[in-house]
């Protein structure tokens, strides 16, 4: 099956121009993200389905892959650990990931958790960790570069599969208090359908409708919404946006005897309400595309 993004987006600098970040499609929607370090040339791959796109795309730059960051443990994230190591090219490599859940990481050379760094090359970022997702979840902080994994989307959030709310809650929390201009490199491109929950909340935020336009206009013409910016998602992303009035309106309206007194309720809510999936029927039909 294609991927949905036929054009990615093109290579960009973080602030400091000390790093190149490039995009790579996998499987259907994955977006796995290589960091270059442009003093050294040592580059880390975060995550991955598998190994070959990357392989491929490191191979057609001359990049020299050194280094892989794992955000968590699920099969289309370190399922590139599992390919390298059939291919005989995951020893030698430094595996950075969740020390939560080192068993599960192939060939985890170094575990990390909250408040430890990580390097690429001559770089050095920090670690967070944002469970919620799955436990064990971490993001990567270079600068303004946010590698948050299936945490934080475009427009939306991970799926609980540990849970409970309030860890994924406090996760976000932590990552919306990023710098505004920090950009946020998820791992999937699902913003189209996080935009239409989105819309389904709050018709009247502006800031949301000119996000919509421009994420139809980009992918109309298979391009690729991702990275984001915190100051974006802070605008127009319900899962941060507990406080909005339309928003808490709508769920009152939504779930009717669910508290919401607490802003974890409201986020709990929220992700239920996502979860039930209502609003796909609507496609979409009253989205402000004109
Ligand atoms: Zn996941």
């Amino acid at each position: 099956m294609q991927h949905v993004v036929t054009r990615p987006t093109p290579p960009f600098s973080s602030a400091d121009g000390r790093l190149t970040v490039h995009q790579v499609p996998a499987w259907v929607d994955n977006l796995i993200w290589l960091i270059v370090c442009n003093e050294t040339g040592e580059t880390a791959v975060v995550d991955g389905p598998e190994a070959g796109p990357v392989l491929d795309y490191c191979a057609a730059h001359g990049l020299r892959l050194t280094t892989i960051l794992n955000t968590h443990t699920h099969g289309d994230h370190i399922g590139i650990n599992h390919d390298l190591q059939r291919r005989g090219k995951l020893e030698g490599l430094v595996v950075v990931g969740p020390s939560r859940r080192a068993a599960d990481v192939p060939g985890l050379t170094r575990g990390v958790d909250d408040g430890d760094t990580a390097r690429v090359g001559a770089v050095e970022g920090r670690v967070m960790l944002t469970e919620g997702h799955i436990d064990g979840h971490v993001s990567y902080v270079f600068g303004d570069l946010l590698l948050c994994g299936d945490t934080l989307f475009a427009g939306g959030c991970g799926r609980l599969f540990d849970g409970p709310p309030a860890k994924m809650h406090d996760s976000l929390r932590r990552l919306a208090a990023l710098p505004e201009p920090t950009r946020v490199c998820c791992a999937h491109e699902y913003t189209q359908d996080n935009l239409r929950f989105a819309w389904s909340l709050e018709p009247g935020n502006e800031a949301l409708a000119e996000r919509i336009r421009d994420a139809w206009a980009l992918r109309a013409e298979g391009g690729c919404t991702v990275p984001s910016t915190i100051g974006l998602e802070r605008a127009t992303n319900p899962f941060l946006r507990g406080n909005a009035p339309e928003l808490l309106a709508s769920l009152r309206a939504a779930v009717p005897g669910v508290p919401l007194d607490e802003p974890v309720e409201v986020f709990a809510a929220t992700r239920r309400l996502k979860d039930l999936g209502d609003y796909k029927q609507r496609g979409d039909e009253g989205l402000p595309l004109s």
